[in-house]
């Protein structure tokens, strides 16, 4: 077994604080990952607090990692020793029913495997994340990164990056496309990137005034406050595209009714209350709402190799493990520029 230090939940309402454990012994496929920087998403914190209901403790979360494969199994084939490599929000999955075939392991029909708070597929151990020295993880759950990108600007590509990158892919978002992203977060800030990156008109709704010039320095090309009803009216029926990355709960009719014709509403964001909706906005322009989670491993390292050819990386403020616990008060008051990366030889 291989000892690592981490930073871990003991109940939802304990702050997170040192904590060690073992990891497993590489199997044939494995590799063993040194952790460089871990990203921190709001799904951390939504989970760690148990937002969502059914959190296991000791939980180590994280979920956006990048670090240097230190060493292999006996089959590995898609790494050697030396090489950058990225996990995400995966590390397993039944690999047998349609969606994983497809390689759209998130989807998978038995569950994925999340790299933390659920247990791993010997249903015995519990999956621990990225806020930790090292990883182990079957190599069909790494990615390939590139070194001549900023490898703490890489890991929230993991989760963030490749969460708005898919739903946006899926609606063919395309150059003239009117685009707009509400919540300038994590995953707000890489919907931004991406979306520019695709050719769109983008506008950004948010709920911070404080964040206008950041934003345009992002790519945007508008900004709009969320909060402002008027200016929200002015908008009605204008957008090919919504991409909803809100982590706190909302009103969803607000970004339904920017639709025009055939217009998508994409969700991301995943606050803990259920949305209400009018069935007269929705058939309003025969609007579409669609959910999307993550990335399979295709897609994943698909849009890792377009950060790479467009040098995108996340705009990161990068903190010692420490800091975590005022990083996540930080985020739950929308204070993230743009998101909180744990420099892991904080650790070390
Ligand atoms: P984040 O960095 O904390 O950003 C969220 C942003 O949403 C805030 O900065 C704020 O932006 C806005 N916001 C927060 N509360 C709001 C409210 N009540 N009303 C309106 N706007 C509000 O969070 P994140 O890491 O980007 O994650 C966003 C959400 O996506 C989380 O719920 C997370 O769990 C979820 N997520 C989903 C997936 C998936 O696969 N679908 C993957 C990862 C994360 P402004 O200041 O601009 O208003
Ligand atoms: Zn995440
Ligand atoms: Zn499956």
């Amino acid at each position: 077994m291989i000892p690592v230090k981490a930073f871990a939940a003991q109940s939802p309402s304990t702050p997170l604080a040192p904590f060690q454990f073992e990891r497993r012994d590489l199997r044939e496929h494995d590799v063993l990952i040194d952790i460089l920087f871990s990203g921190v998403c709001h799904s951390d914190l939504h989970q760690a607090r148990d937002e969502w209901g059914g959190s296991m403790y000791p939980m180590v979360p994280g979920h956006e990692i990048v670090g240097k494969v230190i060493k292999v199994g006996s089959h590995v084939k898609k790494f050697n020793i030396g090489e950058t490599a990225g996990v995400g929000v995966m590390v397993d999955s039944c690999r047998e029913c349609k969606p994983c075939q497809s390689l759209m392991e998130q989807y998978c029909t038995e569950g994925m495997t999340g790299t933390y708070n659920n247990y791993e597929r010997d249903k015995v151990t519990i999956a621990q994340g990225g806020y930790s020295t090292q990883i182990v993880c079957d190599e069909r759950w790494v990615y390939h990164v590139a070194d001549s990108l900023d490898p703490a600007g890489v890991a929230p590509l993991l989760c963030a990056g490749i969460t708005t990158y898919s739903p946006l892919k899926y609606a063919n978002v395309k150059p003239g496309d009117k685009v707009a992203v509400a919540g300038l977060g994590g995953l707000g800030h890489m919907g931004v990137k991406f979306a520019v990156a695709m050719g769109a008109e983008v506008t950004m709704l948010s709920t911070s005034p404080a964040k206008e010039a950041d934003a345009r320095k992002l790519g945007a090309h508008h900004f709009v406050l969320s909060n402002d009803a008027a200016a929200m009216a002015k908008l009605d029926s204008q957008f090919d595209v919504v991409l909803d990355a809100v982590s706190g709960n909302h009103d969803y009719q607000i970004y339904l009714k920017l639709l025009a014709l055939g217009g998508k509403l994409l969700v991301v964001g995943l606050p803990k209350d259920e949305p209400k909706l009018s069935p007269f906005d929705l058939v309003k322009n025969r609007r579409c709402i669609i959910g999307s989670m993550i990335g399979g491993t295709a897609e994943t390292q698909e849009m890792l190799d377009f950060c790479a050819e467009k040098n995108i990386v996340a705009d990161v403020e990068v903190i010692p493990m420490q800091y975590i616990n005022e990083a996540y008060e930080r985020m739950l008051k929308n204070d993230v520029k743009y998101r909180f990366v744990i420099d892991m030889s904080s650790l070390k």
